[in-house]
Formats: C-alpha cells, sequence, structure tokens
C-alpha cells in the first residue's frame, strides 16, 4: 500500500532535524540544541488578550487575507520597520511563515521552473518547491565566505529556467547575516536576470551587537518583483500559534490570497488575534529575548572557538551557530549520533541543510545558559575523549 504514496512526498527523506529529536527520547538526562524552537513562552498578556478576544467572539473565519485590524497594525509597523508606506493590498497573513512560503512558490511556479537556492538552507524549501513541481538549484557557499551566496555562485546556478531567488538572512542554520555590498550586487544580478525574490526574514528582528536589518526589498527595482516573508513565530516567542505574513507586489500577494483562500481559508483567527496584541507589546517582548540570545551566542561561541580542530563564525543573528568541524571528523551524522549515545546532546548534522554544510554541525541556542554551558562541557569533553 506504501506505494500509493505520491512520489513527491515519497521521496522526502525523513527529517533529520526530527530523527535527532526521535532518537533523543530513549535516553535521560538529554540537552537538545535540535530544534528551532525558542524556550520562552508566548509573554502571558499577549495569551490573555487572545483569549479575551476569542471570548469576544473571534472565532470565525476571517477574510482570507487576514483580520483586517491586524493588517492595519501591521500597515503601521512595516512602515515602522521600513520608513514607507505600505496598502493593505500589498499584504497577507498566513499560517506561519511556512504558510506564505507555501502560497508563495503555489501562486508563482509553473512545473520545471527553477528556483535558486543559497545553501545552507532551512530544508522545508526544497519540499515546498518541488511540491509545485518546481525544481530547486542549489547554490553553494562554505565557511571561509561566511555562508554568504556569492554573486559569482549565482551567475553559475542561473539557466534560462531560472524563476525566483530565495534568499534567508539572517540564516537558519548558520545565524549569518547577508553583507549590504551582496545585497547590492544580488539585486542587480535579480534585475538583469529578471528573477523574482522571496526573501525569507522571519529573523530580522534576531540581530545582535546593534546591527541593522536591511533587507532587498529597499533596493531599486526590488520592490516589483520581491516578496518579504516575516513570522511571529521567533520573534515573538509564538510558534505554536502558527501565524506569519508576508508582503510584496499587489500583484503577487493578491495571486497569494487566493491560495490562501482555497488551501487555509484564512490563518486561525485567534491566533490573528494574539499578533496583533504582540505588535502592541512589541519592544517589551523582543528586547529582553535578543538579549539573552546575544548572551548565549557569545558563551557559545567564546567555548566553541578554542576547541581543537573546530572552526566557527561568531554568528551575527538568529538563535543558530554553526561549527565546521570538518578537521576532527568527515562523518558528522556518526558525530551528532555518538554525542547523543556518548554525552546526551542533541545536534543536528550541517549536511541536513544541503551539501555546503557538510563537515559542520547546528546548534540551536534553545535552552537557558546553565544547560547551554552544561551541552558546551559535554561537547569538549566528547570531542576530547573521541578525537
Ligand atoms: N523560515 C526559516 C528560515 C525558518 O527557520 C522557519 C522556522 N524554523 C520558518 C521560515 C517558518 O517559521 P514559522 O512557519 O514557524 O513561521
Amino acid at each position: 500500500m506504501k506505494s500509493k504514496i505520491s512520489t513527491a512526498v515519497s521521496q522526502i527523506p525523513l527529517s533529520g532535524i526530527r530523527e535527532m529529536w526521535k532518537r533523543a527520547a530513549e535516553y535521560d538526562n538529554v540537552i537538545s540544541l535540535g530544534i528551532g524552537e525558542p524556550d520562552f513562552g508566548t509573554p502571558i498578556e499577549i495569551c490573555d488578550q487572545a483569549l479575551n478576544d476569542a471570548r469576544g467572539g473571534a472565532t470565525h473565519y476571517t477574510q482570507s487575507q487576514g483580520d483586517p485590524e491586524l493588517i492595519e497594525a501591521l500597515q503601521l509597523y512595516l512602515r515602522g520597520r521600513l520608513g514607507e508606506a505600505f496598502s493593505a493590498r500589498q499584504i497577507v497573513v498566513t499560517t506561519g511563515g511556512i504558510g506564505a512560503l507555501t502560497s508563495f512558490f503555489r501562486a508563482v511556479l509553473n512545473p520545471g521552473e527553477e528556483v535558486l537556492l543559497p545553501e545552507p538552507y532551512f530544508p522545508p524549501y526544497r519540499h515546498l518547491i518541488e511540491w509545485v513541481g518546481g525544481k530547486a538549484i542549489n547554490v553553494k557557499s562554505c565557511f571561509e565566505n561566511g555562508f554568504v551566496p556569492t554573486p559569482e555562485a549565482l551567475e553559475t546556478a542561473i539557466t534560462p529556467s531560472s524563476k525566483v531567488l530565495l534568499l534567508n538572512s539572517p540564516n537558519n542554520p548558520t545565524g549569518a547575516v547577508i553583507p549590504s555590498e551582496s545585497i547590492d550586487a544580488i539585486a542587480q544580478i535579480a534585475l538583469e536576470k529578471d528573477l523574482l525574490v522571496l526573501s525569507d526574514e522571519v529573523y530580522e528582528r534576531l540581530l545582535f551587537d546593534g546591527l541593522t536589518h536591511d533587507s532587498i526589498w529597499t533596493r531599486p527595482g526590488m520592490r516589483e518583483r520581491t516578496v518579504v516573508v516575516h513570522s511571529f513565530s521567533k520573534s515573538f516567542a509564538m510558534t505554536g500559534w502558527r501565524i506569519g505574513y508576508a508582503f510584496g507586489p499587489e500583484w503577487i500577494i493578491e495571486s497569494m490570497v487566493k491560495v490562501v483562500s482555497s488551501w487555509t481559508s484564512c490563518a486561525p483567527s485567534v491566533s490573528q488575534r494574539a499578533a496583533l496584541a504582540a505588535l502592541q507589546l512589541e519592544s517589551a517582548v523582543i528586547g529582553a529575548m535578543v538579549e539573552e540570545f546575544r548572551a548565549r551566542r557569545d558563551m557559545a561561541y567564546e567555548d566553541l572557538k578554542v576547541l581543537p580542530g573546530v572552526r566557527v563564525h561568531k554568528p551575527a543573528g538568529t538563535f543558530y551557530i554553526f561549527p565546521d568541524i570538518s578537521q576532527i571528523t568527515d562523518d558528522c551524522v556518526q558525530f551528532a549520533l555518538h554525542l547523543l549515545e556518548g554525552e546526551q546532546v542533541v545536534v543536528v548534522p550541517g549536511e541536513t541543510f544541503g551539501p555546503s554544510g557538510r563537515g559542520c554541525i547546528r546548534l540551536a541556542l534553545t535552552v537557558n545558559q546553565e544547560l547551554l554551558k552544561e551541552a558546551l562541557e559535554r561537547i569538549r569533553r566528547f570531542i576530547g575523549t573521541h578525537y
């Protein structure tokens, strides 16, 4: 009977991240740096407000585009972030950032059309592209370049079938931020090659050391061809509420709304009320969380960089760190499995995020500093004993 499952779905390997999670359940005393899920709960004020609104009747479908009050609040928010006015028709609220990615690909891709996918990348991208018949074309990057896609690597991957360029900055799994000069060069290529750009900026608020977020959206000629994806999941510790959104030119957003309408009808209405409350609490919630992630980033970076055979960049944003351990092993999958068996620490092998991630492991800094210190100590001991 299994053969009745569609080829597109049966070809998806078991997620490397969830596989590690499953195995971890067999051990006690596990410290998981596996899943990209903030350990903070959603601030209670947001929960209270959503609950009140549900009591008050926010329990029905909303418009497919989103709850009008939330759209209005997003218009204000985006104006504050980007310094420009957005029409309501430039915004669509979705079921998580994933919902925005899904509806974008469904809206623009015909079978055989290609999406340029810089590595390392968030694994679901590839599946979402392939499910609608598109082709994901890897764009290589490397440790030496700080895992930033170079114009040369992009040019090499472009073919006459290239339609979309996907960018993700700040990046999961590396924590890298694409520098402004690279964004300039990439925007130029997108214009010359007439590419649409999908810019996944779900970590836009999780930046450190005073860095401000820079989006390709702001470059000349990009507003006509770029869709930007944001999410409440990471910035507001709201993963389970499943609210994201996209903004872009009206002609694309309008088609994405059509997809949302048939796919999920609308994003969950109570969650949209929670998102509205989150925007009202914005700076109070985000500031404290970013500060905690920065402290963890510093701890992980300082401890990892002194380990023999380990090379690591200091992440500019997100809550991931992506050390290269290729000098101590050429098999990161075995490394991760043995680390779990020997020291009960979960990390994710880098090749889960595309071939350019080979030789690296991803640590999600989503445990408190005490546990993180303990996990880093276990990793140090493990490497010292076995390699
Ligand atoms: N993009 C990236 C790069 C991510 O890491 C994630 C979540 N891990 C998402 C999109 C989707 O986030 P959500 O659907 O929870 O908003």
